[in-house]
């Protein structure tokens, strides 16, 4: 039975090879990859995004490539993936661009931009507006390949233990919220942290931190926030429609034939796709059991308040805009489809779920 089993996984290549088949040994040849993470291990909607990603490669391939999943910490700390990738550690990886702006700071448009693009803006933007082929010119610089794997959709403004009726209220406040909404926390007075998920709820709990940003209730209620802020802020305006990034190394990647570069490029559509769907059903659910289970005290930040975020949001993207010649390039690109993506938003989707809610 076992040698059975050991003969069928082999498979005819393997069996080729051990019987001196020179041409089968290279078709039977399994391209083994690790894919590293920055989430914790099997983490909801993100974790097991990847988790997908690596068995959809894996499945529509055939098993030629057969990609295992390594969550933060198990191979590399989950802000070392962008490193590892890059020296081919690791082939492959998930993660969002923003958490690698130490890199460049412009890799952060790839991510979330605040009061930028939307989840459905994002992907029209990357795969037909031109950023995609700005996202691949700048990560080839690493020897990485990006790709769009996944998006959390609009997400929540965060938990917080006082209520926010102000913008001095975010005076001395210091808070984790990655990336460019970060900055403008700083403007605003307060002191971004950037800390990976899995460290969220200690230091919040400890009070290492006064409050926190994760992503929305499907996510947040997995790590028991709830159990330590009483107020859940929306909308999130910093984060309105995180792209997820599959990494993979570039050496790697133009390395496979053809039809395998086509099965992990589609694979990563897939996902990217599916999480938003995802993310839609689930966060639906999650929102009900925090309400109606553990009373969580949800807020609308007042209008004046996410006014002037609006206006911090705009100097601090214009600034970045001017570091350095890639930044505007970006930058540009990225403004001239927000500009028209805003004016069909208001007749397609703004108008439509006003007159629903209307309704
Ligand atoms: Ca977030």
């Amino acid at each position: 039975m076992k040698r059975r089993e050991f003969l069928k996984g082999a498979g005819a290549g393997a069996l080729a090879a051990g019987l001196g088949g020179a041409p089968a040994v290279h078709a039977g040849r399994t391209i083994r990859w690790k894919m590293v993470t920055t989430w914790p291990k099997n983490f909801p909607g993100l974790g097991t995004g990847a988790n997908k990603l690596a068995r959809l490669i894996t499945e529509m391939s055939g098993g030629r490539i057969k990609v295992r999943v390594y969550g933060a910490k198990e191979l590399v700390p989950a802000f070392g993936v962008f490193d590892a990738v890059s020296r081919g550690t690791a082939q492959m990886g998930h993660g969002a661009a923003y958490y690698w702006k130490g890199k460049h700071e412009a890799l952060q448009f790839f991510s979330a931009v605040p009061f930028g693009l939307t989840a459905q803006e994002m992907n029209g933007w990357l795969y037909y507006g031109g950023g995609m082929e700005l996202w691949r010119e700048m990560y080839a610089r690493f020897n990485l390949v990006p790709m769009a794997a996944g998006n959390t959709g609009v997400q929540m403004g965060g938990w917080f233990n006082k209520e926010i009726n102000s913008l001095a209220d975010l005076k001395g406040l210091k808070m984790r919220i990655p990336g460019l909404g970060g900055e403008v926390l700083k403007r605003a007075g307060g002191t971004p942290v950037n800390l990976p998920g899995g460290e969220l709820y200690t230091s919040l709990q400890s009070g290492a931190i006064d409050a926190t940003e994760w992503v929305g209730p499907y996510n947040d209620l997995a790590f028991g926030l709830y159990k330590a802020a009483r107020y859940y802020y929306y909308p999130g305006w910093h984060e309105p429609g995180t792209t997820l990034e599959a990494i993979v190394n570039k050496k790697a990647f133009d390395a496979l034939p053809k039809d395998l570069q086509a099965i992990v490029e589609n694979a990563c559509k897939v996902v990217n796709q599916d999480m938003v769907a995802e993310y839609a059903a689930r966060n639906n659910a999650a929102l009900h059991e925090l309400v109606t289970r553990h009373k969580v005290q949800v807020r609308r930040f007042p209008d004046d308040v996410l006014k002037k975020l609006r206006e911090l949001s705009d100097q601090v993207v214009a600034e970045l805009a001017r570091k350095d010649q890639d930044a505007k390039r970006i930058f540009e690109s990225f403004q001239r489809f927000r500009e028209q993506a805003m004016a069909w938003s208001e007749l397609s989707d703004l108008a439509y779920l006003q007159a629903r809610q209307a309704g």
